[in-house]
């Protein structure tokens, strides 16, 4: 069905380590993608039972190579010298229609050479909820790994409770991450350091190749895509959860969906986690982190960058940086789109100031105010105003505000300013309360309210009676307030 390539699996081994899934007892598909699988140049998809077989592990896709890969990672701050692949498989590398390389991959396929003390397996809950978020960061045009298929696997797997396992293929432009290149540099193998950089190059960053100083223009390459991957997120409210360097994309997608969560009543503090105690990767801190995350990227590349000594690391410094100065770019121009602005001005930022300091205080939905905003614009006012000013808990500070914005709306200069909030301002994200519903009810055999979610989802800017009735915020009583990472 997929053309398969291998390059990755050249690399030295402890990046690539041949590995086999393990049979699992009753394969029963449960959803597949069907417009990727075409993207990924599949002509005929063969019926459910064959694609359950394939993507459960039990039978090998033909030509896929299946292998485990080698990587470390800072997990919450603290480095770990080898994590891996401890319950996934690469198949292979498919060149898509657009002639991108792209990694396909089973998760929860069984245990591999990294799985330390795991059983190599996945709960439902968890591929479900990857599924949905993943596949709706990609219709919203946020950069993602995607969602090929969900297959459960007839077994339980046991977590705080048994439930019932499953397998998801995951479609990445590739599994490599900050923590790939901390694990080849702990082991200090330069020629392995060497030949990773390079396939990154030739893989990611071509243009790096004819750049003066090719491996600070990979490191440049890098904070850029990360720079505007986490402007992105922050303009939905999305929340990773585990920035950890072993999650942390090198061609800059969102990659690892775990305890992720959107935030619904605005709080740049926001954590919905329940492994993040400490409130590192709160939703305001996620460009500090993803900075940093840079930088133990950056000090993996030193032996290759050219130059010595303090000016070297200056360099990379210098790169590391320049994080802020395009991350600020990036969310100006989202700003001044989310709210049908000038970027050009100081204006938007300042409203956006005011808009998050009424969102807080009045304890307002983001996605809801953006969305109200939008509706408003298209409609030049009238009961939408209404609308809005219900939404808060400080209806005198919102309406102050909206004047101001109104003002700034009628003086700007952009005549596109309502298909820039069209384009950034979705109805619907992926709410907590609605993907445990339909999380709940797969472990109870009904899997309609996920393919309805789903549906709903990947379509976030089209207005219909069920987007509206899963776009609705939660409920006092209907509210998650932590996520699990239920590995
Ligand atoms: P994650 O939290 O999914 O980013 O995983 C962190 C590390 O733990 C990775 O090396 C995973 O492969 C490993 N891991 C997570 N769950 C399991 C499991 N059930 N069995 C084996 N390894 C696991
Ligand atoms: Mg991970």
């Amino acid at each position: 069905m997929l053309s398969f390539e291998h390059r990755y699996a050249t690399l030295p081994e402890p990046l690539w380590v041949a590995s086999q899934a393990t049979p699992v007892e009753r394969p029963e598909l449960v959803a597949f993608n069907a417009p990727l699988a075409h993207e990924l140049g599949a002509q005929d998809i063969p019926e459910a039972t064959t694609l359950a077989e394939w993507f459960s592990g039990n039978q090998l896709l033909p030509g896929a190579k299946p292998g485990a890969l080698g990587y470390a990672g800072h997990q919450f701050g603290n480095f770990v010298p080898q994590l891996g692949d401890g319950r996934a498989l690469l198949l292979g590398e498919v060149v898509d229609q657009h002639g991108k390389r792209r990694d396909v991959q089973l998760k929860g396929s069984g245990r591999t050479p990294f799985s330390r003390g795991g059983d190599g397996r996945s709960p439902l809950g968890p591929v479900l909820r990857e599924y949905l978020v993943s596949e709706y960061m990609a219709a919203v045009g946020i950069p993602t790994t995607r969602a090929l298929a969900a297959v459960t696997t007839g077994e339980r797997v046991v977590r705080q409770l048994p439930e019932p396992g499953a397998v998801f293929t995951r479609v990445a432009s590739s599994h490599i991450r900050v923590g790939t290149f901390q694990f080849i540099a702990a082991r200090q193998d330069e020629a392995a350091l060497k030949a990773l950089a390079d396939h990154v190059i030739e893989r990611h960053y071509p243009d790096a190749a004819s750049a003066e100083d090719p491996y600070l223009a990979l490191l440049e390459a890098v904070v850029a895509r990360q720079a505007e991957l986490i402007a992105r997120w922050l303009s939905v409210g999305f929340i990773h959860g585990v920035m950890n360097t072993d999650n942390c994309s090198i061609a800059g997608e969102t990659i690892d969906y775990g305890p992720c969560a959107f935030m619904e009543q605005f709080d740049p503090q926001k954590v919905y986690s329940s492994i993040d105690q400490g409130r590192r990767y709160a939703f305001a801190n996620q460009p500090a982190i993803a900075q940093w995350n840079l930088a133990r990227f950056a000090e993996t590349l030193l032996p290759l960058i050219q130059g010595e000594g303090d000016a070297l690391v200056e360099k990379a410094t210098d790169a590391i940086r320049y994080f802020d100065t395009l991350f600020s770019a990036q969310q100006r121009q989202l700003h001044a789109d989310k709210l049908g602005l000038d970027a050009g001005s100081d204006q938007a930022e300042t409203l956006m100031e005011g808009l998050e300091s009424q969102m807080h205080q009045g304890r307002m939905d983001m996605t809801a105010t953006f969305d109200a905003l939008t509706q408003y614009a298209a409609s030049s006012g009238d009961n939408h105003h209404e609308a809005l000013l219900a939404l808060t808990e400080n209806p005198d500070g919102l309406g102050e505000w909206l004047s101001q914005w109104q003002a700034a709306q009628v003086a700007s200069q952009n005549a596109d300013r309502l298909t820039a909030m069209q384009r950034t301002n979705p109805i619907v994200i992926p709410r907590n309360h609605r993907v445990q519903e339909a999380i709940n009810a797969a472990y109870e055999g009904d899997f309609a309210p996920f393919h309805t979610l789903l549906a709903v989802v990947t379509r976030p800017f089209d207005d219909s009676v069920e987007a509206r009735r899963l776009a609705a915020p939660a409920t006092e009583n209907e509210q998650v307030l932590r996520t699990f990472c239920g590995t």
